[in-house]
């Protein structure tokens, strides 16, 4: 049976590329039936962070990426680690190095090849603290990475010099830990991204060297998949630092998370059809990993933003509702989005307003962040935008004349989406405008800017007397 494990180290906040990571093991174990560890590498004490760990949790759980067995954590699992060494160091896999960094650094500079000569291979060094292992890297062959997406990719030894495993402070490091834990779960196929792939050779040799020692025919080496690189705009490497990245930031700007697993699956994989939009039951039922692609995929937020507008589209009313309600009644929510904060109180905002507004929104925003600017009208007064003002009730006398005879239409019209459009629309003809011009005034003042809802199904909610004031204090300003 298969058994995938997804191993990240908590050292930020949780990324996308993890997260795509995370996902195409997920996708790898639901579609083959296989098991899906969790194991965290939090053994670099100085670089891990609780609530990074506890990101890594909460990130998987919010995109639904359910897993069956763990979270395990690296830390907990040091008494195997050290057992491995010391088996490797006892049939001579591993040597004692007492080199320091100066010592070595000056022996590179006459070397014929860079990087440790192997100085203390055949020394005999004592163990003590401040004293290494090395790895005892074979002089010659090569080691074949047997990929499946890249088919079989070759490294010869003689590149890799003999690599630490165990530090002088007796920390076991990344190459060994890994390859020990990934041997005793089991693990069948290493999923994992593009950038690792320079430390699989290691891997693969640690892996030979402690089925020797444990007496096992080489038979039990997992397979290897490595994803292709998230490159930003720029065709350059996604980075955590300069690319705002975190699955955090996107649930609390209001991305679905059915909108960012769809997304993410096609950064590298792509479905039969060309879709652009595939629900999850799909994915788990089309994955292969032999269909994942080998070249860059760009990670483009726009795309992104655009797909995750389709997703809202397409929840039904109570969905839509549900999913706003922590950037709507986040008073009422047990999740809120951070720094954020609702234009309303809890009691400006009123329910059944909301109920009739929601399918107003539902089809423009992308986003659920998008909302409470959108809304804020319909619960508080608005502050009309600067900006707008200026160009469309004052440097424009028009734009006065249309408010001031909107006002007197307004006050009779029957109180219906097509004779509030019928009058605007007419209003605005014996100004000889548009529809689109004749909106502007009466949008600004009633709303406080010139993109929002539609505007006759606002006025309608928002009822006469709101409007009627909103127009006049509007005009009221722009004669003052
Ligand atoms: N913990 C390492 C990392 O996050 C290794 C991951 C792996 O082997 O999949 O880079």
């Amino acid at each position: 049976m298969n058994r995938v494990r997804f191993a990240p180290s908590p050292t930020g906040f949780f990324h996308v590329g993890s997260a795509r990571t995370s996902l195409f093991n997920w996708l790898f174990a639901r579609h083959t039936g296989g098991t899906f560890v969790l194991r965290i590498e939090d053994t670099d004490a100085e670089r891990n962070r609780e609530e990074w760990k506890a990101g890594i949790i909460s990130a998987m759980a919010w995109l639904g990426l359910d897993y069956d067995e763990g979270p395990f954590y690296q830390s907990d699992l040091l008494a195997e680690h050290t057992a491995a060494a010391e088996a490797l160091l006892g049939a001579g896999h591993l040597y004692a190095c007492d080199c320091t960094r100066e010592a070595i650094d000056a022996r590179i500079a006459t070397n014929a090849k860079p990087g440790y000569d192997g100085f203390c291979r055949d020394r005999g060094v004592e163990r003590a603290p401040g004293v290494a292992l090395r790895f005892r890297v074979p002089d010659e062959g090569v080691t074949v990475v047997d990929d499946v997406i890249r088919g079989a990719i070759t490294f010869p030894h003689d590149a890799y010099e003999d690599f630490i495993v165990v530090k002088g402070n007796g920390v076991v490091l990344y190459p060994l830990a890994n390859a020990v834990d990934d041997r005793s779960m089991n693990i069948s196929h290493i999923i994992r991204g593009e950038d690792l792939l320079p430390t699989t050779p290691k891997q693969i040799m640690m892996w030979h060297a402690l089925n020797e020692c444990a007496g096992v025919t080489p038979v039990n080496l997992p397979r290897y998949a490595h994803l292709p690189l998230l490159v930003n705009e720029s065709r350059k490497k996604l980075s955590k630092r300069k690319d705002p990245v975190s699955v955090e930031q996107y649930r609390n700007d209001g991305f679905l998370p059915e909108a960012i697993v769809s997304y993410l699956s096609l950064l590298g994989w792509s479905p039969r059809g060309d879709e652009e939009i595939i629900s999850r039951e799909a994915l788990v039922e089309q994955f292969r990993l032999e269909d994942v692609s080998d070249s860059p995929a760009f990670f483009d937020l726009k795309k992104m933003t655009h797909v995750n507008g389709e997703f809202v589209r397409a929840l039904s009313p109570e969905e839509f509702l549900e999913a706003a309600a922590p950037w709507v009644t986040p008073w009422a929510s047990n999740w809120r989005p951070d720094d954020r904060v609702v234009p309303w109180s809890e009691d400006d905002f009123d329910d059944e307003l909301w109920r009739q507004v929601a399918p107003l929104v539902q089809t423009r925003v992308a986003t659920m962040g998008e909302i409470p600017d959108m809304i804020a009208f319909f619960f508080v007064e608005p502050a009309l935008d600067d900006v707008a003002f200026a160009k469309v009730l004052r440097a424009d006398p028009l734009g006065r004349v249309m408010l001031a005879s909107a006002i007197e239409r307004l006050a009779e019209v029957a109180w219906t989406v097509d004779d509030l459009h019928a009058a605007i629309l007419e209003t605005g003809d014996a100004l000889g405008w548009k529809l689109r011009q004749a909106q502007a005034p009466v949008r600004l003042a009633v709303t406080g800017a010139l993109v929002g809802p539609p505007l006759f199904e606002s006025l309608v909610i928002l009822g006469r007397d709101v409007v009627l004031a909103r127009l006049g204090s509007a005009l009221t300003a722009a004669l003052s």
